[in-house]
């Protein structure tokens, strides 16, 4: 007999994800890539993003008409899904919401058939909801800072980290900004995470005022980077690493190994069309050992 794949469950076969339907649509206009090129993506990188995004709430944003047009950011489940899990989550009106969640590759694939580009997991997982696994420092500068600045920025906010006990690794947002991804083992409460990363965010503006800013105003911001710590609050979100963007030459959010961040053009350099050979070329990932990490928030 076959052998089972690593992708067959114990229960049962893998799930076959369901049809693509309009292959063809546009969905980045300007750079010719198609549903199907979108799908094709997802499904040579899957491996990598799967353990991302799998077992944790998920929002998405959806581009029905590609992203020349209207796109939505979905947190909560509508009809329609039939491979993706649903996980009922308590809002903080006390009221209860569905939230989306996928298992495997089959569910994964249903959120592209349903035109899904971008994938934001929570930094929890749906196992444990009210623990922070991981908190993401979102560096976001303003236009007039300069892309070697913001590498500046990133490698002291790392040694800052590392200094309270903390080991971070590091991703392009796909867009203009750097993530920092600090795993946590045994995970934090949210509570704590919010106010940890609060903390860290104020501790830079204090260190460096003309740099760091660590509230979310524009225009205070000028020629600043705004260290971004509300992404680590409960229900909140960030880009996963090897989702595509929903922006005009369809960039990627990529993991990287700090040597390598100085080679790094800017925030939006790995795209739909460059890393699958990137992917290909690397012997390890960028973020190996990372879930063998054991550190907790410093008190
Ligand atoms: P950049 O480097 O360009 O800043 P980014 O992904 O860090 O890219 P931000 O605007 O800094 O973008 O962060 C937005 C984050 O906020 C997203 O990662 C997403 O998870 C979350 N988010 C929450 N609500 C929304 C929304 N309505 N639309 C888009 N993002 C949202
Ligand atoms: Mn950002
Ligand atoms: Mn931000």
């Amino acid at each position: 007999a076959k052998k089972p794949t690593k992708s067959v469950r114990k229960t049962g076969k893998a799930r076959q994800a369901p049809e693509l339907s309009s292959p063809g649509k546009l969905l980045f206009p300007d750079n010719g890539i198609s549903k199907q090129s979108l799908a094709d993506y997802y499904s040579a990188v899957m491996d990598w993003l799967l353990p991302e995004i799998r077992d944790r709430p998920l929002s998405l944003v959806r581009c029905p008409s590609g992203i020349g047009a209207q796109c939505f950011f979905q947190k909560h489940a509508t009809p329609g899904f039939e491979l993706v899990s649903l996980v009922p989550v308590t809002e903080s009106d006390g009221g209860s919401e569905d939230y989306l969640a996928v298992t495997d590759a089959a569910s994964a694939m249903e959120l592209v058939q349903f035109n899904a580009i971008e994938f934001h997991p929570w930094g929890s997982k749906v196992a444990d909801l009210e623990h922070a696994d991981r908190l993401v420092f979102d560096l976001d500068p303003d236009e007039a800072v300069a892309w070697k600045d913001v590498i500046v920025a990133a490698r002291q906010l790392r040694d800052f980290l590392e200094q309270a006990g903390l080991q971070s690794f590091v991703r392009t947002s796909g867009g203009k900004g750097l993530h920092l991804v600090v795993p946590l083992a045994p995970a934090a409460p949210w509570e704590r995470a919010r106010a940890f990363s609060q903390a860290v965010a104020e501790a830079a503006r204090e260190m460096d005022p003309l740099r760091y800013i660590a509230t979310a105003s524009k225009q205070k911001r000028k020629g600043k980077i705004f260290i971004d710590w509300l992404r680590n609050g409960r229900g909140a979100t960030s880009i996963a690493s090897f989702s595509v963007r929903a922006r005009p030459g369809a960039p990627v959010a990529m993991p990287l190994r700090w040597e390598e961040l100085g080679k790094v053009a800017s925030g939006h350099a790995f795209d739909i069309r460059n890393v699958p050979a990137r992917l290909k070329r690397l012997k390890s990932h960028p973020w190996e050992g990372i879930e063998k990490v054991r550190q907790s928030l410093p008190d």
